[in-house]
């Protein structure tokens, strides 16, 4: 279709084929089969982080009934499972639902300019392949583009680093050929990825040191869940993915809550479970509590205690303290100690990146992101007709991401039903206060605050970090509401799918 510039138009432009964009592509076509949409992705393959990051034992760390869609639920035995069953399921699902045939890869969205005159978004992407600059015009933007750069992870600029020896290694970039058999290995952090590489490469490796600055709570969790089990075999399939979705949302919540509400009795609870798993007299204080309250930065969950388990076995161990420099073999602490290594892992974490590193505007003037509030933690205030896919930082990021796609697919069809061509959220409430965006003080977080929107004080301008309140504000409520003003060009353009035609 041609928009009246010439150029192709679509109704929807979904931005990247991950896990969310896969999703958005599935509620498309099957609550808006008049739309006609495209998935853009910037890489030549399906899955976005599941595809990207390669490490030893990279998992979820979050149950798959709640990270699975919920129009097709994960029926696996394992609740925490590995990268290639995840990325399998997210290229079963775009097959089965026939969304990878809309997918454009080597497709890099760059640039994306509203015109109110037009009810529609002039978009450039760029070839990633062939390096040509391809133009099209949108009436809707869905941005799937996940939360982080994927050329490159976050790196502290460690000193000496070009002194070592050895080999350094990041997570998101790791060496296909990497042979760590035998041979002395020191982890740079203790957040999930570090806790999932330790088990992992301990199996092989001379041994494993988790060098950590400070501890972060971590949870042992049975890689199959008891109750998820019974409820898949007492219950018919068609019930059984909802029922445990519902439980799974329901009891991640509820230990939530009490994180917040009752963070002493949490702790208490955090430490019964980590002593139960570590070897008499280990020093759990040192290397096992930390500083702030249990959900203040994210939980990291390990299945069957596995790491636990390394260190009791003593092929992996931990140290608090923190690097002054590499040296040509291995890195000097501050306490004066020093680690050596033959290769050394920097699981340092992500850089965070909003919307794909999209350069928006509406009608010529820059989007300021950190200047926006966001409606529902869905949508931008004064961004028409664009919505981006963020899931949960203290549940599964689908639970979100499943609530936003019906969401938009309801918009796109009141918009289509109403002939009303642009819906933008606007707040006009001077009492709304901004805070910011995502409720965690992580070093990843706190590092890129400033390059993200914030959530407002009241409705709908809050980010709740929670399902039942979302499920309530996004698929129960009513897509009319005081914030959202729908609106058609001033001077009448025709719109590219005239509307009466295609009802
Ligand atoms: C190692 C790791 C483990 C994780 N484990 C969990 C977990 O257990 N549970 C959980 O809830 N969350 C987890 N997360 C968060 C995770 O990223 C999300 O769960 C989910 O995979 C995000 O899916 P997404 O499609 O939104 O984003 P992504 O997976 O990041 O996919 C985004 C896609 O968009 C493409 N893209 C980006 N910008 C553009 C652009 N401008 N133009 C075109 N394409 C673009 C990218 O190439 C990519 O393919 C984990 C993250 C990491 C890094």
């Amino acid at each position: 279709m041609e928009s009246p510039s010439g150029r192709e138009h679509l109704d929807v432009l979904v931005v990247g084929a991950g896990l969310s964009g896969i999703g958005a592509g599935a509620y498309l076509e099957s609550k808006c089969p008049w739309a006609s949409y495209a998935v853009f992705e910037a890489r030549d393959a399906i899955g976005g982080t599941w595809d990207l990051f390669r490490y030893p034992g990279i998992r979820s760390d979050s149950d798959m009934y709640t990270l699975g869609y919920s129009f097709r639920p994960w029926d696996g035995e394992k609740a925490i499972a590995d990268g290639a069953s995840i990325l399998q399921y997210i290229k079963d699902t775009a097959t089965e639902t026939g969304v990878d045939k809309h997918i454009r890869f080597n497709h890099r969205i760059v640039r994306a300019d509203w015109s109110t005159d037009e009810a529609l978004w002039h978009v450039t992407a760029e070839r990633t392949d062939i390096g040509e600059t391809v133009e099209i015009t949108a009436g809707f933007i869905f941005s799937c583009s996940g939360y982080y750069r994927y050329d490159h992870g976050y790196l502290p600029d460690f000193e000496g680093m070009d002194r070592f020896e050895g080999t350094i290694v990041h997570p998101q970039a790791w060496p296909e050929d990497l042979d760590y058999a035998g041979k002395r290995v020191v982890v740079i952090g203790s957040g999930a990825t570090a806790v999932t590489l330790i088990p992992s490469m301990a199996d092989t490796a001379a041994h494993v040191t988790m060098l950590q600055r400070s501890p972060t709570y971590i949870v042992s969790m049975p890689a199959k869940d008891p109750v998820a089990r019974t409820l898949q075999r007492v219950l018919p399939k068609r019930w059984s993915g909802s029922a445990i979705k519902w439980f799974k949302a329901v009891t991640t919540q509820g230990s939530y809550v009490l994180s917040k509400r009752r963070p002493e009795l949490m702790k208490r609870i955090l430490r019964k479970g980590i002593e139960r798993q570590l070897p008499e007299g280990y020093d759990i204080d040192t290397h096992f509590t930390p500083r702030y309250n249990p959900w203040d930065q994210r939980l990291c969950l390990v299945p069957n205690g596995d790491l636990f388990k390394a260190i009791k076995a003593g092929t992996a161990s931990v140290v608090t303290d923190h690097v002054k420099t590499f040296t040509e073999k291995g890195i000097l602490l501050e306490s004066g100690a020093e680690l050596e290594a033959d290769v050394i892992v920097t699981a340092t974490g992500l850089e965070l990146l909003f919307i794909g590193g999209i350069e928006a505007s509406v009608d010529g003037v820059p989007v300021d992101l950190p200047s926006k509030l966001t409606y529902k933690g869905m949508m931008l205030e004064g961004v028409p007709n664009f919505a981006l896919a963020v899931g949960y930082t203290n549940a599964s990021w689908t639970l979100k991401c499943d609530l936003t796609c019906d969401y938009v697919t309801r918009l796109l069809n009141h918009m289509r039903e109403t002939g009303l061509r642009q819906a933008t959220p606007v707040n006009r409430d001077a009492e709304v206060i901004p805070s910011p965006l995502l409720g965690l003080n992580s070093g990843y977080v706190t590092r890129s605050a400033d390059k993200f929107p914030k959530q407002g004080s009241k409705f709908p301008w809050q980010v709740h970090q929670s399902y039942l309140k979302d499920y309530r504000a996004l698929k129960m409520s009513g897509i009319e509401d005081e914030a959202m003003v729908f609106s058609n060009p001033a001077v009448p353009t025709a719109p590219t799918v005239p509307v009466a035609a295609a009802l």
